[in-house]
């Protein structure tokens, strides 16, 4: 028997039985919810692949995936069984006690990510908390003084237009004035400087440093790559300086960019990657890798902690994610699509820039039309992001096909006529 069953009120809301109205749960949701978010632009119901549905019945192919987060799409039915079956095992265990699935986790991770023996693993469930964790490592980082200071790396820098999560710690490493301000005083010792400005880096990195917070591609930005040899460059003056390079990759990485880190092929080694959207398949889990045995014991016995972390669940759903993505040749697939949604953008007329990689794309318009694209693409039953006045962003699942990817280029114009004719 379908245990839904049993409580008519559930079977209501999870199965939207009761046949309740998107606007009817929008004004419960006002009602009850904190405000942070405004107001939700649908109420989603069901899920299946790239498609998704709201409480009246309207279909959107997702073209944002959760903000990077649904990796094998909705509903995936392996991820879907590995959670229930390991759920129905053993779900919670608190870290007096490990499970083999957060081991093997740990140890997969650090095959993908190429570390270095001596590299450990701390998991977190969210990517503010995986920045949280770098940045108290690098609090850690201490170092030799040349001057004789009882506290001589006090400095940690992060890029201007960076976005590093919400919590206190990560967000004195983001950038946007109107999510810090409100909040001060934020942890100190943070400067941002200039995005992708190798002098800059070169200048503000000294003995003080305790840490460089990078993303390879900044994703809240709008999707803005550093520029080539910057991340080379990045890693040279923090080994000279005894700096942590500390890589966030909670956006970029789990193959988002068609590879399994976005800084792979920067040919560097880094002291630590955060991780997390993408990795529990839709799952809530993150992580914080750290490189050698050095890094790895800068955090000792008790120096942090977390309930939840790498709990049986989180970690058996980002087993069967990772496993799908290793043996489905999904990276590859992610290139091949991303290439020809990229190419196909670039052809459209009031597409003035396209920028990426793999599945994670941003394109600019020539007009302030990003917001209206995201109403205009609702009524058209698509799911997009604009992270500024004149930019959307994509980040679907990693199994977008070719053939959706193409349903979208073809509506493009139509949209962008929509928006135009409504400002
Ligand atoms: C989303 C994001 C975060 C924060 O992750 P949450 O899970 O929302 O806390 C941190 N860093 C980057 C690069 C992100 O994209």
């Amino acid at each position: 028997m379908n245990q839904i069953a049993k409580s008519p009120e559930l079977t209501e809301i999870i199965e939207t039985k009761g046949h309740a109205t998107g606007a009817q749960w929008l004004s419960r949701y006002s009602s009850a919810l904190l405000g942070v978010f405004g107001t939700p632009q649908r109420v989603l119901v069901r899920g299946s692949g790239c498609l998704v549905w709201d409480a009246d019945g309207k279909e959107y192919l997702d073209l944002l995936g959760g903000i990077a987060v649904n990796a094998l799409g909705h509903a995936h039915p392996f991820v879907t069984s590995v959670i229930s079956s390991q759920l129905a095992t053993l779900g919670h265990v608190s870290n007096f006690f490990t499970s083999p699935t957060q081991i093997a986790l740990a140890e997969k991770l650090l095959e993908l990510s190429k570390a270095p023996a001596g590299s450990k693993v701390f998991f977190a469930n969210s990517g503010t908390e995986a920045v949280e964790a770098a940045f108290k490592l690098a609090r850690r980082n201490t170092g030799a003084s040349p001057n004789g200071t009882e506290r001589p790396r006090t400095k940690i820098i992060a890029l201007e237009g960076a976005f590093h999560g919400r919590t206190m710690g990560a967000l004195a490493l983001t950038a946007k004035e109107a999510y810090r301000a409100p909040f001060a005083p934020l942890p100190a010792g943070v400067v941002h400087i200039p995005f992708g400005d190798i002098d800059a880096l070169r200048a503000a990195v000294d003995e003080t440093t305790a840490a460089v917070f990078l993303e390879p591609i900044q994703g809240e930005a709008g999707v803005r790559p550093l520029p080539a040899g910057y991340l080379q460059a990045a890693r040279e003056a923090t080994s000279a300086a005894g700096a942590l390079l500390i890589l966030d990759e909670v956006q970029t990485g789990i193959g988002r960019t068609g590879k399994w880190l976005a800084s792979e092929d920067a040919g560097i080694v880094p002291d630590a990657v955060t991780l997390a959207k993408g990795l529990g398949g839709g799952f809530p889990i993150g992580a914080l890798v750290t490189f050698g045995p050095e890094v790895s014991s800068l955090l000792s016995a008790g120096q942090h902690g977390t309930t939840f972390g790498g709990n049986p669940v989180a970690t058996a759903a980002a087993l069967a994610t990772l496993h799908v993505l290793e043996n489905q040749q999904v990276l590859a697939h992610v290139r091949e699509v991303g290439e020809h949604l990229r190419a196909g953008l670039a052809g459209i007329d009031g597409v003035t820039e396209v920028r990426g990689e793999g599945l994670l794309i941003g394109f600019d318009l020539d007009a302030d039309v990003g917001p209206g694209i995201v109403t205009a693409g609702l009524e058209a039953g698509f799911i997009v992001n604009s992270p500024g006045p004149h930019t959307i962003r994509l980040a679907p699942p990693l199994i977008l096909s070719t053939g959706q990817a193409d349903r979208f280029l073809a509506a493009l114009p139509a949209l962008l006529q929509t928006a135009k004719d409504a400002q």
